[in-house]
């Protein structure tokens, strides 16, 4: 039996941003960070990476800033992370967007735009364009896998290794893995993206009443400028891209399709997926439409009132759950770490 103050489970971008941030504020405390994958081997793998100044609720505007303080911490600490600023533009229809300005943060500092001129976008009829700032994409994995390594010679990292029970006994957490081996923790986080309903947690996680949603974006070939804007569709809760380190432009939408697994979901696109997204795309960029025919596809956790959950499980303050970020897992993920750490740590 390995013995552990605090096992954080699942190392995608919220778990491995929560070891990191029990590692800096409990410095004598023994860790582990544990997934069944490599490090960020599960939805944060595919994740767009993008980070805007905005929140459907006060909550998620708290945790946007706080996140948005945190990105530019860590980008003027290491300039070599693959965090990368990109102006914004958003198109929204007049009445729409005064009833919901302020789920734009003050530091988007949007000002409607005189004229719009973009490569490919264009504002519909009875739309209009705001300019702002605030934002990044990052290339989530890699900057995932970076903020691991930095960790190892503090944090046991251990990939490859199932849970498949998990256990509150009166000393602790016990974890039972599928090589045999059981890891008995004080403290636990768990942080399993979308894998909520595995054997081993269903029972403790179902209660939050989290689902999980397929997440679908399309990869448009056409090289992105230096000056490309990210044009966020306002009114259809999508946003188009500029993915200039991959060279090509990435369009997420709203995919509706619910109660998927993460074991078996297709991770391919089917023609639903591309017909929805055109649909989508050629109101606002007709000419790229028809140049939308491959992408990325898999799922993420959503929590019943859209802010992320962090809160412990069964009432036992040993074990925190931490995730359920809406698609927006990458952005949130720093308030996550904190609130978790926050918790666990007491
Ligand atoms: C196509 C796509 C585009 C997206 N775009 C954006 C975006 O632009 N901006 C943004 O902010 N967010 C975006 N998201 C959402 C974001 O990627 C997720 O919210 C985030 O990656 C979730 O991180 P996580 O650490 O909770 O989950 P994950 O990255 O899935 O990590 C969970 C980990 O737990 C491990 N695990 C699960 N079960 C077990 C077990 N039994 N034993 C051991 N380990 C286990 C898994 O292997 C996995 O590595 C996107 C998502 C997708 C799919």
């Amino acid at each position: 039996m390995i013995r552990v103050d605090i096992a954080v489970l699942g190392a995608g971008i919220i778990g491995g941003m929560t070891a990191r941030e029990i590692a800096a504020r409990a410095p004598s405390a023994s860790i582990a960070l544990l997934d069944r994958a490599e490090v960020a081997g599960g939805a944060s793998r595919r994740s767009a990476g993008l980070h805007f100044p905005r929140g459907g609720n006060a909550r998620v505007r708290e945790s946007t800033a706080y996140s948005h303080r945190f990105y530019e911490q860590l980008r003027s600490e290491q300039p070599e992370l693959p965090i990368f600023p990109v102006p914004m533009s958003v198109i929204a229809s007049a009445d729409t967007f005064e009833a919901e300005r302020e789920k734009y943060l003050p530091l988007a500092g949007l000002t409607p735009a005189a004229d719009f001129t973009h490569r490919f976008a264009k504002a519909p009829a009875e739309t209009s364009v705001w300019h702002g700032h605030g934002c990044h994409y990052a290339d989530v994995p890699a900057l995932t896998a970076h903020l691991v390594n930095q960790l190892r010679d503090r944090v046991v990292v251990r990939e490859g290794v199932h849970v498949q029970g998990l256990e509150q006994t009166p000393d602790g957490i016990e974890l039972r893995l599928a090589t045999g081996e059981s890891i008995r923790a004080g403290r636990v986080v768990l942080a399993p993206g979308p894998w909520l309903h595995a054997d081993a947690w269903a029972p403790l996680v179902g209660p939050l009443g989290a689902r999980v949603k397929k997440v679908v974006a399309l990869h448009i070939a056409d090289r992105p400028g230096p000056d490309d804007r990210l044009v966020v569709l306002h009114d259809e809760d999508a946003f188009l891209l500029p993915l200039r380190e991959r060279g090509y432009w990435l369009f997420s939408y709203t995919c509706q399709e619910w109660d998927v697994t993460p074991d078996t979901l297709p991770t391919c696109l089917t023609g639903q997926d591309i017909a929805e997204a055109r649909a989508v795309l050629g109101r606002y960029a007709p000419d790229l439409a028809s140049a939308a025919s491959s992408g990325r596809v898999f799922c993420d956790a959503y929590s019943p009132d859209r802010t992320p959950l962090v809160q412990p499980l069964a009432g036992d303050p040993r074990l925190v759950f931490a995730g359920a970020a809406n698609g927006s897992g990458y952005r949130l993920a720093p308030a996550i770490a904190k609130a978790a750490a926050d918790l666990v740590l007491g």
